[in-house]
């Protein structure tokens, strides 16, 4: 795993030098779902402490002793958000990247309140207007970014994409970046193991990989 780990930040600093981008603005969020305290505690231990988790309730299981044991651990949500478990996740994610409708986007502003505690957010964004896929449509993000800036006072620090499995990604990287940069949002969260060089090439800020890092997922 640390040997995948340390691989990994070789190819992000790589790409980042071809498109004359600083490697350290390139973060590495290790997706660490599925996988056992055990076989992420060797990341923790090479020093790697930016993780991410699709799951709520697998999180509340695994990360409280982590986070525990190592300081400075910044866990983020990179799966669908609930709102009856909002609460949850804002006591236990660091940054939440799956902010994608109205009521979701008003239930965080109530529980930041409630709790006294915010996390960062990000806009998730369905670059290929797929049904199945959580995000809000492109046509709609920008008047969605607002609600969440001026009326509910989110903090909107980035906007994430997971573009469609069988297309060439290009075309959503770009997309992603020009919204990003449209409302002044500095953190573009894309690229996973399979296409992280590409996402950096277009403007990541963000990177998530799972796979490449910890071997194939038991049971995907
Ligand atoms: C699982 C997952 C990843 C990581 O995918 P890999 O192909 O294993 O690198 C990235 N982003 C999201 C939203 C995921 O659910």
């Amino acid at each position: 795993m640390t040997s995948n780990l340390a691989e990994i930040n070789k190819k992000i600093a790589t790409a980042a030098q071809a498109s004359d981008r600083n490697p350290n603005d390139i973060t590495l969020v290790a997706v660490s779902k599925v996988h056992v305290a055990e076989t992420i505690k060797p990341v923790l231990d090479a020093g790697h402490r930016v993780f991410g988790e699709n799951r709520v309730q697998e999180a509340a299981e695994k990360w409280p002793a982590l986070k525990d044991a190592y300081s400075d651990v910044e866990l983020h949500l990179i799966g669908p958000l609930q709102t009856n478990k909002v609460r949850q996740a804002v006591q236990l994610f660091d940054v939440i990247e799956t902010v994608d409708r109205p009521k979701l986007a008003r239930t965080l502003a109530r529980i930041f309140e409630e709790e006294g505690k915010t996390c960062d957010i990000y806009i998730q964004v369905n670059t290929g207007h797929e049904s199945q896929k959580a995000g809000i449509p492109p046509e709609e993000v920008d008047t969605f970014i607002k609600l969440c800036r001026n009326e509910l006072k989110l903090p909107v620090k980035g906007v994430m994409c997971i573009p469609p499995f069988d297309e060439d990604p290009t075309d959503h990287f770009k997309l992603l970046k020009s919204i990003a940069d449209r409302n002044n949002i500095k953190v573009v969260s894309m690229g996973m193991s399979g296409d992280f060089e590409k996402a950096i090439e277009h403007g990541a800020t963000h990177v998530r990989v799972g796979t490449a890092i910890f071997g194939t997922r038991p049971g995907y």
